[in-house]
């Protein structure tokens, strides 16, 4: 595939994608990372391949039978992933729409990005007990939508086995909430410290 020939040899695993936010990631103040040229606006899709078979590798035991996420950067990052896993894709929507049903799981996120808060709903014909389910997010901040999908998973009595994010910023205390809560998190890349000079990430 074009993807894998364009891809240099030497990186392997998740330094792909620790080499991708150090070439184009932008730090926007000191609490935002801009990664809007591969995952947030366009999206590099044999990387998010590589990210969504190293996920796989990561819960491949846990018998996962649907990846949930959130409306809109989590959705092709979970689709790449979903394919490993031979499951589908449920996304929390974040908008009432007209056409939208009555008979949804609902809950209150805060937003990280917007600073304001949103409801964000599953139809409940698309989460269901029985559901083992592995929640995907593209960042992981101070938590408020992962724990959101998590009341979700509650609220339909499905098993969450555990949560994957792209990019954690692990100088912000979502990742050691959700750890402490006993939570399997894996994150591909974890921010330890980061400014206009650049980033640096846990090893
Ligand atoms: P949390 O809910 O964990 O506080 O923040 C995670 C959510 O906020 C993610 O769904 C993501 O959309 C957004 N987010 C948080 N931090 C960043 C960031 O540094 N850059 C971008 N692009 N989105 C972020």
């Amino acid at each position: 595939m074009y993807w894998q020939a364009k891809r240099p040899a030497f990186l392997f695993g998740m330094k792909l994608l620790e080499e991708k936010i150090k070439t184009h990631g932008k730090v926007i103040g000191t609490e935002v990372l801009k990664v809007d040229s591969f995952l947030n606006h366009q999206v590099d899709v044999g990387l998010l391949c590589e990210m969504g078979k190293d996920v796989y590798n990561h819960f491949a035991d846990c018998a996962v039978n649907k990846i949930l996420t959130v409306e809109a950067s989590g959705i092709g990052y979970a689709c790449l992933a979903a394919q490993f896993f031979g499951c589908n894709v449920v996304f929390a929507k974040k908008a009432k729409a007209v056409n939208q049903s009555a008979d949804v799981y609902k809950t209150t996120v805060h937003s990280f990005t917007h600073g304001n808060d949103y409801t964000a709903t599953v139809d409940k014909k698309y989460l269901s007990q029985g559901d083992r389910v592995l929640i995907m997010d593209d960042f992981l901040a101070r938590g408020e939508a992962a724990n959101g999908l998590l009341e979700l998973c509650r609220q339909a009595g499905a098993t969450v086995v555990g949560i994957a994010i792209a990019i954690e910023k692990g100088f912000q205390p979502g990742g050691e909430n959700l750890r402490a809560q006993g939570y399997d998190v894996y994150s591909q890349a974890i921010v330890a410290a980061m400014s206009e000079d650049g980033v640096e990430f846990k090893q």
